[in-house]
């Protein structure tokens, strides 16, 4: 399983389907990408394998901004419901997870009584706390930081807002998850290998941090919203 994300200049499709393909080596039975441009957030998602998600994208769409995911599953069926990308209740948030969240039965009971639930993982607890809290009046980044302290358990996480075409929010903790940097172009995944066609910078990433990832920018903070500055580092790899 694991997740890759793009925001930059170029289309994005190419890029994460590449990524996808990089990280088959991990092991999977689904995979999916979610791809966002002025006319809105387009999800493509299948059970099987990068090939057959291949052959269902869009080739018209494109799109500068967009995240990816290949499953394994721990919490429902392997099928095209279960598969990732999953959306809040509103479509508003769209999300990739890596990991368990233990405690998402609770957390379902405790603040999501009312949601009607469209899969049945542990993962769409997490973009539908995001929806909550943004409902309630919290920005974005506090919505996601609210919901990521509520969480037990394990993820590597990307997140889309339909109403920013700026921002992948991105977090980890006890899955792994880093950033690449590029000119006019960002990127996050599970490992390095999978963006290795597109830069050889990285910046290694914390448990518990949360990325504000823009084309230009990378910011880490805390769970105490402190930013946190790290260097980037080179990779001596072979793509
Ligand atoms: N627990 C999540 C699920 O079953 C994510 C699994 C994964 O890491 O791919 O959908």
């Amino acid at each position: 399983c694991g997740i890759v994300g793009y925001i930059g200049n170029l289309d994005s499709k190419e890029i994460l389907l590449k990524g996808l393909e990089k990280l088959e080596y991990r092991g999977y039975d689904s995979a999916g990408i979610a791809v966002k441009n002025e006319d809105g957030i387009q999800i493509f998602k299948e059970k099987g394998r990068i090939a057959d998600l291949r052959s269902i994208v869009d080739e018209d769409v494109l799109a500068h901004v967009g995240i990816g995911h290949t499953r394994w599953a721990t919490h429902g069926v392997p099928s095209r419901g279960n598969s990732h990308p999953h959306q809040s209740a509103s479509g508003r948030f769209t999300l990739v997870h890596n990991g368990v969240i233990e405690n998402y039965d609770l957390l379902k009971h405790e603040y999501l009584a009312d949601v009607s639930f469209k899969s049945e993982t542990d993962t769409e607890v997490i973009v539908q706390l995001v929806e909550k809290f943004a409902n309630e009046g919290l920005s974005v980044l506090e919505a996601f930081r609210k919901t990521l302290t509520l969480l037990h358990g394990s993820y590597a996480l990307a997140l889309l807002d339909a109403e920013d075409n700026n921002t992948i929010y991105v977090a980890k903790n006890k899955s792994p998850l880093l950033v690449g940097l590029g000119d006019g172009f960002n990127v996050v995944a599970s490992d390095a290998m999978a963006m290795l066609q597109v830069t050889d910078q990285f910046v290694e990433l914390m448990d518990k941090e949360i990325v504000i990832v823009t084309k230009d920018v990378v910011t880490i903070q805390n769970l105490d919203g402190e930013v946190i500055s790290r260097a980037p580092y080179t990779a001596e790899l072979d793509a």
